[in-house]
């Protein structure tokens, strides 16, 4: 018997996140073109930032963002690895206390400022109420996500989002798996390396597939994940309990199974 957890939401094997750090003001021209494409972004943001020239201020947070996800990035953005441990919770608390007050929505995702992080950094996020924590390690990867929610590695700089990497994941071939693309990077690298037209390219490439994509924020990635792990599943395989408040995916012997909340199926 054969249970495997690597199917998305409405039983799909592709996903795709972008992510975006700092809140630079270019994050609006960014979400425009995710928007027209159908994609969704989570865009990280440190109060250090805020309202300095070439960044978006406080006061537009809730009209840039609106449809896409706001996180967290530090308050000060120092990072947590070189804070001492008793001020990095504040660090995060305070960053998402003022980001939820002017986004009006529940901040619940970090990305590591600078990328570094440890174990300890990794619990002071934990504690802080996040439920998950975004890395800056490329891996190159595009296997559906091990439930690690605070080592939430990307696949790639978007700069390094090549058209062999995208027909990787979007080839029919590789469909008995599941597919997680998890682009990182910050707007204001497109506008200083003129990329703006290679970030619609790779829009237009993933769109060849547009139906088969659930086109994700990172917060919904963890809740998900987090919803796979609470599955019940007897020793053989028989029964299997969604003890979880999402509607999850999974194949069974090959065959795709839907459970809605709190559902059980049995094969016994
Ligand atoms: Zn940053």
């Amino acid at each position: 018997m054969s249970v495997v957890l690597d199917r998305w939401p409405e039983g799909k094997s592709l996903a795709v996140a972008w992510s975006f750090d700092d809140g630079f003001a270019g994050d609006a021209a960014v979400i425009e073109r995710l928007n027209t494409h159908g994609a969704r972004g989570t865009f990280h943001l440190s109060n250090a930032f805020l309202g300095s020239p070439g960044y978006v201020t406080a006061a537009q947070i809730r009209e840039v963002y609106a449809g896409h996800e706001v996180a967290a990035h530090g308050y000060s953005h120092s990072y947590l690895t070189l804070v001492p441990p008793v001020l990095r919770r504040d660090e995060i608390r305070r960053n998402r206390l003022a980001l939820e007050e002017l986004s009006g929505q529940a901040v619940v995702g970090l990305a590591y400022p600078g990328g570094y992080y440890n174990r300890d950094v990794e619990q002071a996020a934990r504690e802080a109420g996040c439920a998950y924590a975004r890395s800056t390690v490329s891996t190159q990867d595009i296997a559906f996500p091990a439930a690690e929610e605070f080592t939430l590695h990307p696949t790639c700089h978007e700069r390094n989002l090549s058209d062999a990497l995208i027909n990787r994941f979007l080839h029919p071939a590789n469909e008995s798996r599941g597919r997680f693309l998890l682009v990182w990077g910050h707007a204001v690298e497109l506008d200083k390396e003129k990329r703006w037209d290679g970030l619609e390219r790779q829009l237009d490439l993933l769109c060849a597939r547009q139906k088969d994509i659930w086109w994700c924020t990172l917060s919904e990635v963890a809740r998900y994940l987090a919803a796979l792990r609470r599955l019940h599943v007897d020793q053989d395989g028989g029964i299997i309990r969604n003890a979880s408040a999402s509607e999850i995916f999974l194949s069974r012997n090959g065959q795709l199974c839907r459970l809605l909340p709190d559902e059980s199926l049995s094969w016994k």
